[in-house]
């Protein structure tokens, strides 16, 4: 999960229904600001995109349609997250990797799991992270259990593609290998967080890629 920069609506563009943002100007904007990816889990949309609302409609119905509340996510999230997790925080306003560390590890029966990890903030940061444990590591229904797996396989096919870059610009420091690495560490890329987290904490690449340290 990355800091998602939503651009304030333009006056002319109302929501007062779900057709409003299912269509036109405000779904392609969601769909630019929250970089063509599901703003929970970062893995792109494929073919269920879906406008979630941070705030869920049963415990603020005057929320439905405020703009502020709205983002894109993948249907497996929006799913598990439902109204159970509304106390999450607003992405738009906290920096999620302020607060909130992603790494692929192994449980104690070494399984593939990803680690989400609290890195500060308050209780808005540990129901996101609550979140995102269903959303990568739910084993609740076999059906959950199957589609938290095609996610981390997706994830840890990224991160060893990522790997392989980190280290050809390790290997061979110049520009295009140095593009390589930026160009998956940009908002746009996917599971940003996950890699952004691995050149941060790698000393001689955090200062190239403008990671000052934490
Ligand atoms: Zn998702």
């Amino acid at each position: 999960m990355i800091k998602i920069q939503k651009r304030p609506l333009p006056s002319d563009v109302v929501i007062k229904r779900e057709k409003d943002y299912r269509s036109g100007p405000v779904f392609q904007m969601l769909v630019a600001d929250c970089h063509n990816k599901c703003y929970i889990c970062e893995d792109s949309l494929h073919t269920s995109p879906n406008v979630e609302h941070r705030i869920s409609h049963k415990h603020a119905p005057a929320l439905k349609y405020d703009w502020e509340n709205l983002f894109l996510s993948c249907s497996h999230c929006n799913n598990i997250k439902g109204d159970k997790y509304d106390g999450m925080i607003d992405p738009a306003q906290c920096d999620p990797e302020q607060v909130i560390a992603l790494s692929m590890g192994l449980d104690d029966e070494l399984r593939e799991v990803v680690i989400v990890s609290k890195t500060g903030g308050d209780e808005a940061v540990d129901i996101t992270v609550a979140l995102l444990n269903a959303v990568y590591n739910g084993t609740h229904t076999d059906m959950k259990k199957y589609a938290c797996q095609q996610l981390k396989n997706k994830i840890s096919n990224e991160l060893a593609w990522f790997q392989q870059k980190l280290d050809d610009y390790k290997n061979h420091p110049g520009d295009d290998t140095k593009a390589a690495v930026a160009g998956r560490i940009s908002e746009d890329a996917l599971f940003a967080a996950f890699k952004r987290k691995r050149v941060r904490e790698d000393p001689q690449l955090a200062p190239v890629f403008g990671f000052g340290g934490r």
